[in-house]
């Protein structure tokens, strides 16, 4: 099997699963529990988060200022709805982007239905506009939320100075969906007051993530119960996934280098090899991560390849996995200017930095003759 799909899961690091293996037998204690063996529970947890902030770097994270969630999905409804909920009184507007993960548009989604007000950037080749944020930011906006790295084109959007400047020029809060971009691309996150992330992306376990919240702010939780992690998620601590999120973050930090620029060999080969080929135009953002490559085509179906390309053994996306049952083109192309047509036909490529040339050359030779030999169809777009 040749897998570029790692943008909708990872394998899992061995030093990960020995460490979740052990941890699931040995450190089964609850960490609310008053007897010695909760107590112990507690600190290897306090611990396993100290060593997850000291990875976060060199976006700067106290232990304390994480919570333990269960991945991206649930850190990003935490941060918008437990902002907008505990802060409404100071006003109703947010910021976001068109080209969110599902889980911030719905979450947006469901605070206008209760009468917020939303404001959706435009995204170009160049990234987000300062200028756009700046005429956007009101006296009654509350939270700006925009991701580091567009899960489905790969752009890199500059955090550090829209963070700024929204701090610079509002009191808005400042949240960052960065499941595509911790560890992988290097970022200074350090004036997000609340940032997310699951593990899974990044040869982690899955159903396990964390929020940075930062300690001047507070959340309405989104689970009432038993009050852990300082009351803002119920809930029984997950001490192994916990523990493993410790070693995939120290995994991650001591391979990065070599996997970057194993993602960006490849992603270089493929860009010179796919650039040859005329039907298919490559949606390169100025500025992007090399774990991304997406490509449209003119003349093909992209489900017709990707099924073709999937018999072949070759594993790639037709758009983000989280919106690949919803009909319809990708909703990220069409804000990058694509037609319906084309935004219907992208191919997503995702590398973890491990692949081999030897794969991609495959790659170019199987999508070389899928798309001779795929019927040519426009209709039904
Ligand atoms: N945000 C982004 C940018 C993502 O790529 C994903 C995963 N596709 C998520 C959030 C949601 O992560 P999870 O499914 O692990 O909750």
């Amino acid at each position: 099997m040749i897998y570029f799909d790692n943008a909708a899961t990872t394998t899992v690091d061995n030093e990960v699963i020995k460490s979740y293996s052990k941890a699931i037998v040995s450190y089964f204690g609850n960490t609310s529990s008053k007897h010695s063996l909760g107590q112990e529970s507690e600190q290897i947890y306090l611990k396993a988060k100290k060593q997850i902030a000291k990875y976060l770097s060199p976006t700067k994270v106290s232990p304390e200022e994480i919570i333990i969630t269960s991945g991206a999905t649930e850190s990003n409804n935490l941060a918008i709805k437990g902002y907008a909920k505990r802060y409404y009184k100071k006003g109703k507007h947010i910021i976001t982007t068109k080209v969110e993960h599902p889980s911030v548009l719905e979450a947006m989604k469901s605070l206008e239905a209760e009468g917020f007000e939303v404001t959706y950037l435009d995204v170009s080749k160049e990234g987000i506009s300062l200028e756009d944020l700046s005429k956007a930011l009101r006296e009654d906006t509350i939270l700006v939320s925009i991701m580091a790295i567009n899960n489905e084109v790969g752009a890199v959007y500059d955090i550090p100075s829209l963070a700024k400047l929204t701090k610079s020029k509002s009191n808005a809060a400042f949240h960052c969906d960065a499941t595509q971009a911790l560890l992988k691309v290097t970022q200074d996150l350090s004036d997000c007051d609340l940032i997310s992330f699951s593990a899974h992306k990044l040869h982690g376990i899955k159903g396990s993530g964390l929020l940075v919240k930062r300690e001047n702010i507070d959340l309405i939780p989104l689970f009432d119960g038993g009050g852990q992690e300082k009351g803002y998620r119920s809930g029984t601590c997950n001490l192994p996934a916990t523990i493993a999120l410790a070693t995939t973050l120290r995994v991650a930090s001591e391979t990065l280098n070599e996997r970057r620029n194993g993602a960006t060999q490849i992603y270089n080969y493929l860009y010179d090899e796919l650039s040859k080929i005329d039907e298919i135009e490559i949606v390169k953002p100025i500025d992007f991560s090399p774990f991304i490559l997406n490509f449209v085509m003119k003349e093909h179906k992209a489900s017709v390849v990707a099924e073709a390309l999937s018999e072949k053994g070759i594993m790639v996306s037709t758009k983000s996995a989280c919106s690949s049952k919803k009909l319809g083109g990708s909703y990220v192309l069409r804000a990058y200017n694509y037609d319906d047509k084309l935004s219907s036909n992208g191919i997503r490529l995702s590398f973890c930095g491990n692949e081999s040339l030897e794969d991609a050359k495959i790659f170019i030779v199987t999508l070389k003759e899928i798309l001779k030999s795929t019927r040519k169809d426009n209709d039904g777009y």
